[in-house]
This record gives C-alpha cells, structure tokens and sequence, in this order.
C-alpha cells in the first residue's frame, strides 16, 4: 500500500471513530469501479471470510454479513430480524449502549423484557436467570460485551450460557472488543456478534456487520419482516446468491477495511491485546500523577476505556481542556452516562502507551492553564 503523503496524525482518545494508519487511509484511493464487477466481488468474498477468522468462527457454522451505515445499523438489523413472531427479546442492561438495544425493539414493536441494572457495575446473573425460568416466551437475549460508555466489560459468556440452557438464542454487541479483545465466538456462546469498522480494526466508517450463526439465519426467514433495508436473511440470501450487497456497498470503506484486516493479521491478536492493555495501563498511571479517579472499579474494566471522575473544583471546565488538548492533536470524550462531571479516555486504535504518555504531558499543562494545582486532591 502506498502512502503518497503522510496525513497529520491525531490520537482519537474517543470512542470510535479510533486512530487509523495513513496505509488504511490511503488504502480508499482506488480506482473507480463498479461493485458488481467479479473483482469486487472476490473483495467482498475474501473480507467476509477474515471477518469470520478474526473471531475464530468455524466458516461451517457461522457466516459474516456486512451492512452500509454506522455500528448502531447491525443492533437494528439483529433486533429486528432475529425475533420470531409473538416471542421476546430479553436485554441485559446495565450500559447505554444495552439501552440502545432495548430502545430498538420498542420502536419496532418488538416485546422486551428490559432488565435494567445499575450502570456503575455488572447484571445480577441471578435476576437474568429468573427472568428466563419465568417467561417462556424469550426467544433471544441480548447484551453489550464492552460498555463503551463505561469502559464495564460483562460477563458474556455467562450470559450465553444462560441462554443456550433456556433454549434462546445470545445475540451479543461487540462493537468496541472485535478486533481488539480476543475473542473465540463459540467459546462465548455466542450466536451473532456486532462489529463496525471504524472501531477494533481500525478502519473507516461506513461498514458494519455480524458474524452469526448460518442456521438461525436460515431460520430467520419465516419470521416477521419488520425492515427492508434491514432484513438480516435478505442481505444474507443475496451474499449467498451472488456474493454482495443487496445494495450499494460503500466501495472504498470496503478497500480500507481490506487494508486494515491485513495490518490485523500482521501485528497479531495477542500482540495487540498487548499493545491496548499497556495504553489502558499508562491511562491509569497518568490519572494516579494527576490526583485523578475513575468511576468503575478496576477490577470491572475492559482495558479499553476508562471514565474519570472530573475534579471537584469550579475551576474545573471540560470545554477548556478539550479544547487545550484538540488543538494539540489529542481529542478526548464527555461522560456518557454521567455528564460533564466525568470524561472518558479510550484506546480502542493504532496508539501506543507512548501517545498515552505524551497525551498526560498536555492534559497536565490544560489543568495548570485552568488554575488546577496537581495532583488535584
Ligand atoms: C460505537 C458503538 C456502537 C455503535 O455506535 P455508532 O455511533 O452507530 O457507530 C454500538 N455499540 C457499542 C458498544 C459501541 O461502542
């Protein structure tokens, strides 16, 4: 891949769209093309086949069908599509992102049990439990492996086992660890997982997919079709049928994604999870000089993203310091869950515990510009 000119590097500490190479970026620039064409459809071919190798799926069992649009588009797509007629979908929620999924079915009508648990820690798999001994009627269960909004990984393969014992299903979103959290998709009892381009793989936006399991697709024929654009069995039939995308794929985030699959098997799966967790460790290093806490107990985190408490002083404005740190190339995220009292710093791209180290270098300085002394306790 050819880097014609290297493109001003920004180190994302946001939760996706993350840090990308400049050989990912460059990767677009292709020539024009119709993606009906044999070649584009051997992309595509040999793409679905990687996107189920990084998860170690069996190609036998499991398949991957992509969509066009951003993560939220294949939550909708598996809610939609994966429950059958006059049956529930139960959401394990403690997270926004779990919310998102359970406000999903509400808009289409779909029967949800929601069970909602506190947002700071883990679902009471007790409650989950009962939940499913007292309704027969859920066919799916569903939840959120890595809250973004967070940084609380879950015990998914818990919740998979609950719901295989029950007969259901186990849809899980793994939006922000594919590609970055080892993951084995059978292991997890795991029955079609969520994964979107510009995250863990550092790719562009535009790309979206599952990688699910090939007879409850064929299953998912018969049950109600409550979307066009969105039908999981339709995009799958056609995959199947002639290898594309009922529609316009988006071209050339497909070449990028290509591009970033290759860096994936370069740098390796364990290698990365390396990289990541060394980023999560200087994250918390550079919180412990500054006097900083975060919110979730460690114990809880995903290495991936961590929520800091923002000092308990007037003088204290997250405008100033992201501001102060964007216009030195770093950007940094509100609070999802707790407002303006917290920020987030995620290391979901291509960084390194270096860029988190450098990152700490500016943010000290943006604390001392807004009068904060340090460490802020
Ligand atoms: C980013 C993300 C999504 C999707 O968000 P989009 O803005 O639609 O890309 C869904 N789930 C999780 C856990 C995420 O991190």
């Amino acid at each position: 891949m050819e880097v014609v000119k290297p493109v001003k590097r920004n180190v994302l500490l946001n939760p996706g769209p993350a840090t990308t190479t400049d050989t990912v970026k460059y990767a677009q620039v292709v020539p024009d093309i119709c993606p009906r064409e044999q070649e584009f459809v051997d992309l595509m071919t040999e793409v679905r086949k990687d996107l189920v190798k990084v998860v170690h799926g069996d190609p036998e069992k499991y398949t991957a069908v992509i969509f066009s649009g951003s993560g939220t588009i294949i939550q909708d797509v598996l809610v939609n599509s994966l429950v059958p007629a006059n049956k529930k979908i139960l959401v394990v929620n403690n997270g926004a992102y779990s919310a998102r999924i359970a406000e999903i079915a509400e808009y289409y009508g779909i029967p949800c049990v929601n069970l909602q648990f506190p947002n700071t820690g883990l679902a009471d798999l007790k409650l989950v439990k009962e939940a499913l001994d007292k309704d027969k009627d859920i066919a799916v269960v569903a939840t959120v492996h890595h809250e973004t909004g967070t940084g609380i990984l879950n015990p998914a393969k818990e919740i998979g086992k609950l719901a295989h014992d029950h007969g259901c299903i186990f849809i899980l979103d793994t939006i922000s660890t594919y590609g970055l959290i080892p993951i084995d998709i059978e292991d997890m009892n795991v029955d079609f997982l969520m994964s979107s381009a510009q995250k863990g793989l550092a790719a562009m936006t535009g790309a979206s997919w599952t990688v699910g399991n090939k007879k409850e697709i064929e299953k998912s024929k018969d049950y109600p079709k409550r979307s066009y654009y969105c039908n999981l069995f339709m995009q799958y039939d056609y995959f199947e049928k002639v290898g594309e995308m009922h529609f316009t794929p988006p071209v050339q985030t497909i070449y990028a994604l290509r591009q970033a699959i290759k860096e994936y098997w370069e740098e390796g799966e364990q290698a990365r999870w390396a990289r990541l967790t060394k980023c999560w460790e200087a994250i918390h290093k550079g919180m412990e000089e500054m006097g900083l806490d975060s919110v979730i107990d460690k114990k809880l985190q995903g290495h991936l993203v961590v929520t800091i408490k923002a000092p308990d002083d007037p003088k204290f404005d997250f405008f100033k310091l992201h501001d102060y740190c964007y216009e030195r190339g770093f950007t940094i995220y509100p609070g999802k869950m707790f407002g303006l009292k917290t920020f987030r710093l995620c290391n979901l791209g291509v960084i390194t515990h270096k860029d988190i180290e450098d990152f700490f270098v500016v943010a000290k300085e943006a604390f001392k510009n807004m009068g904060l002394a340090l460490p802020v306790k």
